[in-house]
């Protein structure tokens, strides 16, 4: 057991990055606590409605050069983005820990997959490129062209401050627009260092602009005309209600990937051994609150009788219960650590809340989280570990609300009919994942299942960089998606041309 290095020393303080400048805020500050050790790493400015608008004025002015700018050219800013990432992997992954809580591991996975955004979107004079046809009549062609559209803002959630934002900014940017991000404030210093980082790269002033806050930045973004489209991912009431609605109704194009409720299926012939691994990854990874972490175990008798299907359930229940009660909770920078505290007390409070309703509604406590034991020597406030119910229904609260902590649910579906009713009857639409050894029970689960991201085999479906991360129902709202092609997309306007010369 080795605590690594903490990379932030006392106490930061914050600035927000406009017109390549960082400046104080007027606004109040927050703290930022480090969940592990309950001491203030940071502290953050919640800006006001005139510094989001003075960065608007900053990137309204910055995006005509930034516009002419060839994409090659700005496709060299964002590799020596990349560049500078690789080399601060490290401290940027140790960063992540610090203010978030999350592993080591949880945070290098996160960096990984955040540079590899900023990877894809160096492709951009490819994949900007239009399509054109000769003769469309006569002596007259026909061409679409790709334009940037001018000013977007993103808006992050607090469990994965990193990479999140940069499911978007990099092909906001790699397309010729400029950006204001606003991290959460919970946990805002690495989308700091990356603005740091963007601004060594040489990023022009303006171009990649951080307005520190929160719902008043949120609305400053949303009302200002000068704002084209707004990018959001965090929970769906904030999402649906202000952002969504919002959007509408000022006209913007809008991105917004919103919560979940995710099932795991666990059919007889799925591989017990390796399918309890990926559980432990999906359920208890980044301590439950991750978009695509698995809530719901659903364990599916399809093809088995009474018997079989108790001694299936039982085995399956045991395994999981073993694996769950293994886990190594503790600081993340202690890298034989499994799983982290979640981010604050008033998170954990909340996953408390809905272990006293599952007791409550009449589900079987097997495995308390509350009863918290930790391998590092710290306060244990937002620290839970893993829980598990099993007797759970798919009424109950707990089966069906958004938990985001690491709690189990373990249900029975007695066919896979049955399983596949409850994902859909469910409001959520994310992910669903699928653990069996047949093609046909994977097919039926791919093709029925009304979510966005799907797994086979696999626990966490979270999608690489070059493809769009996906959401259905009251998980996403919106046309395109974040991340690859749809990405491009949404940050450009087709234009098309008719010409033809006398
Ligand atoms: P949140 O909705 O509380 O906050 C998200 C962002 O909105 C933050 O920047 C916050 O400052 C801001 N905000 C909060 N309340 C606001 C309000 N009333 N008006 C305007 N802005 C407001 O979400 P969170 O707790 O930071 O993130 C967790 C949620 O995000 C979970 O529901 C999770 O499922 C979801 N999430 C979804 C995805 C996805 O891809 N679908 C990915 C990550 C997280």
């Amino acid at each position: 057991m080795a605590l690594l290095e903490e990379p932030i020393k006392g106490i930061l303080s914050l600035k927000n990055y406009i017109d390549g400048e960082w400046n104080e805020s007027s606004g109040k500050i927050l703290d930022v606590v480090n969940p592990a050790t309950m001491k203030v790493i940071a502290r953050v400015p919640i800006s006001t409605k005139d510094e989001v608008n003075t960065a608007v004025e900053a990137a309204n002015e910055a995006f005509p050069e930034w516009r002419n700018t060839p994409p090659l050219a700005r496709a060299r800013c964002l590799f020596r983005l990349k560049e500078l990432m690789e080399e601060h992997f490290e401290e940027l992954s140790r960063i992540q820990t610090m203010e978030h809580g999350k592993t080591i591991d949880d945070s290098r996975g996160e960096t990984r997959r955040g540079i590899e955004n900023v990877e894809v979107a160096t492709g951009i004079p490819s994949l900007m490129t239009g399509y054109n046809l000769e003769d469309i009549s006569s002596g007259i062609d026909e061409y679409v062209i790709h334009q940037p559209i001018g000013l977007f803002g993103i808006i992050g959630p607090f469990n994965f401050p990193f990479m999140v934002p940069l499911w978007f900014a990099p092909y906001a940017v790699a397309t010729g627009n400029c950006i204001i991000i606003k991290p959460s404030s919970e946990d805002p210093i690495s989308q700091i260092k990356i603005a740091e980082l963007a601004e060594e790269a040489g990023i022009p002033p303006g171009v990649w602009n951080i307005v520190n806050g929160g719902r008043d930045v949120v609305s400053g973004l949303i009302n200002n005309p000068e704002i084209n489209g707004v990018c959001f991912v965090g929970s769906t009431p904030v999402g649906r209600d202000v952002v969504y609605k919002g959007c509408g109704e000022t006209g913007k194009r809008v991105i917004v990937q919103g919560g979940a409720k995710n099932f795991s299926l666990i059919m007889p012939d799925a591989i017990l051994e390796k399918t309890i691994t990926a559980c432990m990854t999906s359920f208890y990874g980044n301590t439950g609150q991750r978009c695509l972490a698995a809530e719901n175990l659903v364990v599916v008798g399809e093809g088995l009788n009474d018997q079989e299907y108790d001694s299936f359930y039982n085995k399956v229940v045991d395994n999981f219960i073993d694996a769950a009660s293994k886990i190594r909770v503790g600081y993340g920078l202690d890298d034989s650590v499994q799983m982290g505290p979640l981010r604050d007390v008033e998170k954990k409070n909340k996953v408390i809340d809905f272990i006293e309703k599952g007791v409550q509604e009449g589900a079987k406590l097997i495995l308390d989280g509350r009863d918290v034991k930790i391998v590092t020597n710290n306060p244990i406030d937002c620290f839970l570990n893993p829980t598990v119910f099993e007797d759970v229904t798919p009424d109950m609260t707990i089966a069906n609300e958004e938990i985001f902590g690491p709690v189990a649910n373990i249900i029975k579906a007695r066919d896979f009919d049955e399983a596949i009713k409850m994902i859909n009857n469910n409001r959520y639409g994310n992910s669903a994942t699928i653990f069996t050894s047949s093609g046909r029970w994977a097919r039926e689960f791919q093709y029925n299942v009304l979510c966005g991201n799907i797994g086979i085999n696999v626990g966490i479906p979270a999608p690489m960089a070059f493809f769009p991360f996906g959401g259905m129902k009251d998980s996403f709202f919106g046309t395109l998606h974040g991340q690859g092609r749809d990405a491009i997309r949404f940050f450009t306007d087709t234009k098309v041309v008719i010409q033809r010369w006398f």
